[in-house]
C-alpha cells in the first residue's frame, strides 16, 4: 500500500526475516497476512442514506454506561518466538521500562540497536511486583483470592508476555483470568463490572500493550478500580520487580511454569463490554433494536485489536459497515500504524469513507483507548477539530463546563470552546493521565468538568468513570448522530 511508511516496511522486512528463523508458540500465525501490498476491500454496498455532516448532527445526551468489554475467542495473531529452556537471567534496569504511567520495552529481537529487555523473566517478575502491591492496597487477609485480568492487543509478542504475566501472578498466590485479545479500556471495566460468572469484578488488571509503537515493543498497563495506576505506583512496583528478579533462579522460574496452569481461567469478556456499548447507543436512541439500520459506517481497525467495533456493535446496531478495513488482528501493523495522530493512517480511513461513499468512518489505536472520525466529506475530526466535537457534545449536556486538554492545543480551540460553546477551555501538562487527573482535581475542589481530552485522542468522560476510551467516545458521537 502506499501509504505505508518506510520505517514500516523496514520493520516488516526485519520481522519476517526474523519469524522465519524460529519456531512458534502458537500455530495460529498466517504467514500471508503480513504481505503488505496485498489487501482486498470488501465490494461496497450501496442503498445508505446520505449523510449531512457531522457539524450539523444535533449533539444530545450521551447516555450513562459502564460497559465492559472483550472478546478472546478469536485471538488469531498472537504469535511470539519461544524458547523451551530459562535463559541465563541477565541485568535489567528495571526503572529505564517506565513511561510516564505505562511500562514499554523491547519485546522481540531484530531491530539494530534495540535489544530486547522486556523478557519473559522481566515480564514475570514485574506481575509478581504488582501482586505485592495489589495485596498491600486491597489489604487483602488471606480469607479472599485476589483475581487480576489480564488482556492484550495483537503484537506478536502479546501470547509470550501473556504467559509469563500469569505466572507472576499465580506464583504470587493469586488467581489469573485471561480474556485474551482485549482493548485496553475493556481492562479497566473488568474491575467495575458486576458478573460473577465471568469473575468479575476483578481486583487488578494488567493490559498488555505498547500502543500505537512498532512491533518489536510491548508494555503494561494497568488498573484497579480506582482507574490506571500513576507514575509513582509504576515506579514502587518496577523498584519491587528489581528485588524480585534478583532473587530469581532458574530453577524457581521452571517450577513456577509447572505451577501457573492451576489458577489461570479464560473468558470471554469482550462480549460483555461490546453488549454494553451496544445497549448504550439503544437507549439513547429510545430503545430501538437497530437505530443504525440505514447508516453506513466504515471502521479502521489498523490491525490493532479494535475490529469487535464492526461486527460486535456496529453491526448488531443495524450498521452497514462493508469497506471497513485492517479488522485482523496482525502485530506487524502491515497496512499503516494504528494511530489516530497519524498522516497515513487518517488518510487510509478518509479513502476508504469516500471509495465506499459512506457516512461516517472510525478509527481506533492499536489498544483502542483512543479513536478519531471522518464524515462523509472526507472531513477529519482529530486532534483539535476532534476535541471541538466533543466539547460541542458536552458542552450542550453541561452548559459553562470546563473541557480540559493538553498544552499544545490550538488558540483557536480555546476561542471555540469560550466564545461559541460558552464553557471554560482549561489547558494543562501533556500526558493523558495528567490531563484525567486534573479534570478529576478541578471537580474535587469545586469546579465542574465532564471532559479532559488530549490531543493525540486520548478522551475521558466523567460519566465513563474518566476513562479514556475510544470506542466509548465514538459511541457517544453515534447517540448524537440518532437524537
Ligand atoms: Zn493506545
Amino acid at each position: 500500500m502506499s501509504a505505508m511508511s518506510g520505517k514500516v516496511v523496514h520493520n516488516v522486512f526485519v520481522s519476517q526475516c526474523y519469524l522465519q528463523n524460529r519456531q512458534f508458540v502458537g500455530t495460529q500465525y498466517r504467514r500471508d497476512s503480513c504481505a503488505p501490498y496485498v489487501r482486498n476491500l470488501l465490494p461496497f454496498q450501496g442503498g445508505k442514506l446520505a449523510w449531512t455532516g457531522i457539524s450539523s448532527m444535533q449533539l444530545r445526551t450521551l447516555s450513562k454506561h459502564q460497559g465492559p468489554f472483550v472478546n478472546r475467542g478469536t485471538v488469531h495473531c498472537n504469535v511470539a518466538p519461544t524458547t523451551s529452556a530459562v535463559p541465563a537471567i541477565d541485568k535489567v534496569d528495571f526503572l529505564k521500562l517506565q513511561n510516564g504511567s505505562d511500562i514499554r520495552g523491547v519485546a522481540v529481537a531484530g531491530v539494530e540497536g534495540e535489544p530486547v529487555n522486556l523478557t519473559e523473566q522481566v515480564a514475570e517478575a514485574i506481575a509478581a511486583a504488582f501482586a505485592g502491591w495489589l495485596v498491600e492496597k486491597k489489604k487483602a487477609d488471606g480469607s479472599q483470592r485476589l483475581r487480576v485480568s489480564i488482556g492484550h492487543d495483537s503484537r506478536i509478542s502479546a501470547q509470550q508476555l501473556q504467559d509469563a504475566i500469569s505466572r507472576g501472578i499465580a506464583g504470587a498466590g493469586l488467581d489469573v483470568v485471561q480474556y485474551g485479545l482485549a482493548s485496553t479500556p475493556a481492562m479497566f471495566n473488568s474491575t467495575l463490572t458486576e458478573d460473577h460468572g465471568f469473575f468479575c469484578p476483578v481486583d487488578g488488571s494488567i493490559m498488555i500493550t505498547a500502543s500505537h509503537l512498532p512491533y518489536n515493543r510491548n508494555g503494561f498497563k494497568f488498573f484497579t478500580n480506582a482507574g490506571g495506576l500513576g507514575k509513582a505506583d509504576i515506579k514502587d512496583i518496577l523498584e519491587r520487580a528489581a528485588v524480585i528478579y534478583n532473587n530469581f533462579t532458574v530453577e524457581g522460574l521452571t517450577n513456577s511454569k509447572e505451577k501457573a496452569s492451576a489458577s489461570i481461567r479464560r473468558v470471554d469478556y469482550m462480549t460483555i463490554y461490546t453488549s454494553d456499548l451496544v445497549n448504550a447507543v439503544r437507549k439513547a436512541a429510545g430503545n430501538i433494536e437497530k437505530p443504525l439500520e440505514g447508516f453506513h459506517i466504515v471502521v479502521d481497525a489498523g490491525n490493532g485489536a479494535g475490529g469487535f467495533f464492526a461486527a460486535k456493535v456496529l453491526e448488531p446496531l443495524g450498521a452497514v459497515t462493508t469497506g471497513s478495513q485492517f479488522l485482523e488482528p496482525d502485530g506487524l501493523f502491515p497496512n499503516h500504524i494504528p494511530n489516530p495522530e497519524d498522516k497515513t493512517a487518517m488518510k487510509a480511513i478518509t479513502q476508504a469513507v469516500l471509495d465506499n461513499k459512506a457516512d461516517l468512518g472510525i478509527i481506533f489505536d492499536t489498544d483502542v483507548d483512543r479513536s478519531a472520525a471522518v464524515d462523509s466529506t472526507g472531513h477529519e475530526f482529530n486532534r483539535n477539530r476532534l476535541i471541538a466535537l466533543m466539547s460541542a457534545i458536552v458542552l450542550e449536556e453541561h452548559p459553562g463546563t470546563t473541557i480540559v486538554t493538553d498544552s499544545v492545543t490550538s488558540d483557536g480551540l480555546t476561542t471555540f470552546i469560550e466564545k461559541k460553546l460558552g464553557g471554560k477551555h482549561h489547558r494543562f501538562k501533556r500526558g493523558y493521565k495528567n490531563v484525567i487527573d486534573e479534570a478529576i482535581r478541578l471537580n474535587s475542589i469545586g469546579e465542574e468538568s465532564h471532559l479532559a481530552i488530549e490531543t493525540s485522542g486520548h478522551g475521558a468522560l466523567k460519566e465513563n468513570n474518566w476513562l479514556d476510551d475510544g470506542a466509548y467516545l465514538m459511541v457517544g458521537l453515534l447517540c448524537r448522530m440518532l437524537v
